[in-house]
């Protein structure tokens, strides 16, 4: 028996939310008195193999199949099955990433397995298999028992904080049963969309709102990010707007981001906005009307007008940055 982790990989590198659901996995493993396993597809060094034994595999199963680099949602999971069979594993974990969301579901049809879709805590075990989820926007919480005999959980990135320890796992290599007409389409160009910093997953997220008037204006949110390191996003009237591109959108019908600042500027702070946004370590907000929502779940606000403020802000974060 053991846990089975699916530790995805974009270009080679194992992406931050797959070592997040390795270390989850992990920590369930030593709940259960049992070991942990990550999946990984496609070809990848050593060197990022190496991480997922930091942060608490045992043991690697490496598909090294240059097939499986970017593999479609329905191939993966018909390998994941396959490593759940060969590991008898009854727990298996996903992040609730893009690729996550898209395989956890079909596995746990293929497998009958009851899964929990964007955990936040690990599960408590005295009573069953308890996991915690956000329901509503984030606005309430369920605490959801998984009663199937095979039990799979997606965990909801940036939400455990890392940390690396210094364990090494053993690397297998595994060559799933897989042919060519498993794959039924064909990745024909990749384009990036993002700045710098991946919007989900990046520590630090800059963003704007209506308050910024125009798209002409957004060159002080970009300097703000850069002097950062932060990727930019912005609310969902921008985006309509066309000021900025759909991608960077967040919230209730955009992405979901949990870093650990969040800077709003000019961002009202709808619940829609929140939601996508709440879950935030620390959230700054500047805004010039003192009764702007936003300011109920800042943990700093700046009361004034942002074409002063945050051309001083990045003025400040250059200085102390050096
Ligand atoms: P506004 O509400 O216009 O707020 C602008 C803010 O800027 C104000 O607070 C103002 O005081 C401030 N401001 C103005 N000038 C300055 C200045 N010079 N300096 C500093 N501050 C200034 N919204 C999302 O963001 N994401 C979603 O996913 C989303 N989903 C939705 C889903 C549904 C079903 C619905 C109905 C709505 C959704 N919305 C979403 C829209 C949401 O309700 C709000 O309308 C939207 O978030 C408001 O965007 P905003 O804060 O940029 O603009």
């Amino acid at each position: 028996m053991s846990v089975i982790i699916f530790a995805d990989q974009f270009q080679g590198k194992i992406k931050k939310s797959a070592l997040e659901a390795v270390q989850y996995g992990a920590k369930v493993a030593q709940q259960t008195g049992t070991s942990a396993t990550a999946v990984v597809l496609g070809e990848v060094g050593a060197e990022e193999l190496a991480l997922l034994g930091q942060y608490g595999a045992q043991k690697v199963l490496h598909a090294a199949d240059a097939r499986l680099n970017e593999p479609e949602a329905g191939v993966a999971a018909k390998v994941m099955a396959e490593a759940v069979a060969k590991e008898n594993a009854a727990i298996i974990i996903f992040s609730h990433n893009f690729s996550g969301r898209a395989i956890a579901p079909q596995l746990s049809a293929n497998l009958k397995a009851g899964l929990v879709a964007g955990a936040i805590s690990l599960p408590d075990t005295s009573n069953g298999f308890v996991v915690k989820k956000n329901v509503f926007s984030g606005k309430a919480f369920a605490n959801v028992n998984i009663t199937s005999e095979k039990k799979i959980v997606s965990v909801l990135p940036n939400t455990f904080s890392l940390e690396a320890g210094s364990g090494t796992a053993t690397v297998e290599a595994f060559s799933p049963a897989i042919n060519n007409t498993d794959f039924r389409i064909k990745v024909v160009k990749a384009e990036t969309i993002t700045g710098e910093v991946p919007l989900t997953e990046a520590e630090i997220v800059v963003s704007g709102g209506r308050g910024l008037k125009g798209p002409e204006n957004w060159g002080m949110v970009e300097d703000l990010a850069h002097a950062l390191g932060a990727a930019t996003a912005c609310s969902r009237p921008v985006a309509d707007s066309g000021w900025r591109p759909h991608h960077e959108h967040v919230g209730q019908t955009g992405f979901t981001v949990r870093p650990n600042l969040y800077v709003a500027i000019g961002i009202s702070g709808a619940i829609q906005h929140l939601a996508g946004v709440n879950g935030s370590k620390v959230i700054v907000v500047v805004n010039k009307d003192p009764e702007a929502p936003f300011f109920k779940a800042a943990d700093y606000g700046i009361v004034g007008d942002a074409f002063e403020i945050v051309p001083k802000l990045t003025e400040a974060v250059k200085k102390y940055k050096g």
